[in-house]
């Protein structure tokens, strides 16, 4: 990897003298799980694992087949009456029990999922404690969860409406949250009464199958399985499957339109959380200086690897300059490293090679299209897949980087006349996951995100999530709700059954 002579001011910091995150006692078994159960799948055929900081390959995991996902399902298949029987309680107190024992194992979590994704331990540790949120949140949320009071609605027939679970959940994650993701999915698919296999990403199986080892001997066998391998194979044979009663999916749109198709035949419900390209809209009352801090975090957190990441700036014309300043001040003081060079370390590398040459590209073509580059705009020296953190400026409307999921560390900046036109730039992009309005105006604080197009708005603030309330997109970003108690009624289906009382 070269360094980009030009505008990159970063250095990569390294932990030359620092112990390996993980030994080989910390990784998962090397095989799936299914049926309570590690597994050897059926071929040989293994895929590298590797450390996106140095490039080594720290795992081979076993290359799952239909066969495997077909066995997988099957052990769901048995599991998924019992599992259905159990009174909310008894459910929820297994959800605790995980979110206890996914506490009790955190740092050994982190560190697995820094050594796989090349986080940054805050973001990993992060990662895992908003992964025991999940789980108690929706231990306690299914239990307050009732349906529509029971009632006539016809002369004499006595109507009661049933919550019910769908069966069997099909679940595909991507590698930017792994075992985050995955808590998304597991937490409210058990809650609401149903048994799921999982496929991960094959980059970044590690904390997916930890957590699986760890919490074996809390779940029935057949309740939670994983089967390891590639989208096109196990991911499509999942999608298909006809006992999968539906699929959900946190992904790219490609991988989401190819999980739909697949999904048509057998007509089974589809959950989709896609790509984003969140707005972030700066009118000229709003307190600049909190934006640009809030950016740093914003457009970067996961080296910008972020499905929600205050990533395209479109800000008032009359502060545009300033602005800029500012924001150019905060991703220049951004530090960027190993995970473990140092706990203040906020920016880690791309997630593999492929994904590095994505996001270069995107900055190559853009310098070549007479895009200005603020500060950053490439590669640093390797090894690892470390990119400069990037703010372009002078972007035409329009432009491949402005409209485009970059998914590293790049904000684009561009500027513009009045409300009307602000508006309507933020909306003209196919994804509508989130976006953020700044304004200490009352109306435009009310009135402008009445008008986007975007599952999450936030004011005067951009990406902090919780528990309790609904993550998911408009548009191309998908549909369907992660999180909160729609979530929970995603995973579950309603029956009417009506009782004729009279005589
Ligand atoms: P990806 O689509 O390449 O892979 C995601 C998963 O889909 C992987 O497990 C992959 O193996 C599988 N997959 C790929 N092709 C498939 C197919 N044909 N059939 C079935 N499964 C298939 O995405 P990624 O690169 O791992 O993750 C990044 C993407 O995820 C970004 O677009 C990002 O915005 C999105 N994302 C969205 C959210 C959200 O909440 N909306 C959260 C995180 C990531």
């Amino acid at each position: 990897m070269t360094t980009d002579a030009g505008l990159t001011t970063a250095t990569v910091r390294r932990a030359a003298d620092a112990p390996p995150l993980i030994s080989a006692d910390d990784l998962p078994p090397a095989r799936h799980f299914v049926d309570g159960k590690f597994l050897d799948g059926s071929t040989e055929r293994v895929i590298d694992v590797v450390d996106p900081s140095t490039e080594s390959v720290i795992a081979r995991i076993p290359e799952g087949t239909s066969e495997d996902i077909d066995r997988a399902v099957a052990a769901a298949v048995a599991a998924k009456a019992s599992w259905a029987r159990l009174v909310p309680k008894d459910r929820s107190e297994v959800l605790h029990a995980i979110a206890d024992r996914v506490a009790e194992h955190t740092e050994l979590l982190a560190k697995l999922e820094s050594a796989n994704t090349g986080k940054p331990l805050a973001v990993s540790r992060d990662d895992v404690g908003m992964t025991i949120d999940t789980f108690r949140f929706m231990a306690g949320a299914m239990r307050a969860t009732t349906s529509m009071a029971a009632g006539d609605y016809a002369e004499n027939h006595l109507s009661v409406i049933l919550r019910e679970p769908l069966g069997v959940v099909g679940v595909i994650t991507p590698w930017n949250y792994p075992l985050l993701m995955a808590a998304w999915k597991i937490a409210p698919i058990l809650a609401a009464g149903n048994t799921l296999v999982l496929k991960p990403s094959e980059q970044t199986p590690l904390t997916t199958l930890k957590f699986a080892e760890l919490v074996a001997d809390l779940l029935p066998a057949g309740v939670l399985n994983v089967v390891n391998g590639y989208g096109a194979v196990a991911g499509a044979r999942l999608a298909e499957h006809p006992d999968v009663d539906m699929i959900a999916l946190t992904g790219s749109v490609n991988s989401g339109r190819a999980v739909a198709r697949a999904a048509a035949d057998t007509l089974k419900r589809v959950h989709l959380e896609l790509g984003g390209k969140a707005p972030v809209v700066i009118f000229p009352d709003a307190d600049l200086a909190a934006a640009a801090s809030s950016l740093r975090t914003a457009g970067f957190w996961n080296s910008g690897q972020e499905c929600g990441a205050a990533c395209r700036v479109l800000v008032h014309e009359s502060v545009a300059e300033e602005f800029v300043g500012q924001l150019v001040d905060e991703v220049r003081a951004l530090v960027v490293g190993e995970p473990q060079a140092g706990e203040d370390v906020e920016v880690g590398p791309m997630v593999s090679k492929a994904h590095f040459d994505r996001v270069t590209g995107y900055l190559e073509r853009a310098k070549s299209e007479g895009v200005r580059v603020a500060t950053g705009g490439g590669a640093l020296d390797g090894p690892g897949y470390f990119v400069a953190p990037t703010v372009l400026v002078d972007v035409p409307e329009g432009a491949e980087v402005a409209r485009e999921e970059i998914f590293g560390p790049v904000i684009t900046v561009e500027a513009f006349a009045d409300e009307e036109e602000a508006v309507r730039r933020a909306n003209d992009v196919p994804l509508g996951l989130s976006a953020s309005v700044w304004t200490e105006n009352a109306r435009r604080s009310h009135d402008i995100p009445a008008r986007l197009d975007f599952g999450t708005v936030w004011v005067n603030s951009h990406l902090v999530l919780a528990s309790e309330v609904p993550w998911g997109g408009f548009k191309g970003s998908g549909y369907g709700r992660d999180l909160s108690v729609y979530a929970l009624e995603d995973y579950s289906r309603t029956k009417h059954v009506m009782h004729n009382h009279g005589s």
